[in-house]
């Protein structure tokens, strides 16, 4: 027998207009937290041991190719498990069909 459950009716437009505003507003203010740690992060490398932007430039382009594409991007794609042969996607740390890690960068974003 079906409950009788109170329906509410479905968000409006606007209301999904407001959400994603002030979420758009929240991932700004976390970005622009994780940029400051990294100017922070980078100004202490510089100062005590040396580096400079141009070693930053090098490194940056280095992630960015070991995917093979220069797209400002270090993400991987999907890929196929080598264990199972199904399609990961980027947003999967593991295959969700056998559990193989294919990902297990700190870096990589889920
Ligand atoms: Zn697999």
């Amino acid at each position: 027998m079906a409950r009788n459950r109170v329906l509410r009716p479905p968000p409006s437009g606007n209301v999904k207009a407001k959400r994603a505003i002030n979420e758009t507003k929240l991932l700004r203010a976390e970005l622009q937290k994780a940029m400051l740690i990294i100017e922070s992060l980078w100004e202490m490398l510089r100062e005590k041991h040396g580096l400079t932007d141009d070693d930053l430039y090098k490194k940056i382009y280095e992630i960015d190719m070991r995917d093979g594409t220069l797209d400002g991007k270090n993400q991987r794609k999907a890929v196929e498990c080598p264990d199972c042969g199904h399609m990961v996607a980027p947003r999967h740390p593991a295959c969700i069909y056998c559990g193989r890690v294919i990902d297990n960068s700190l870096f990589t974003l889920v």
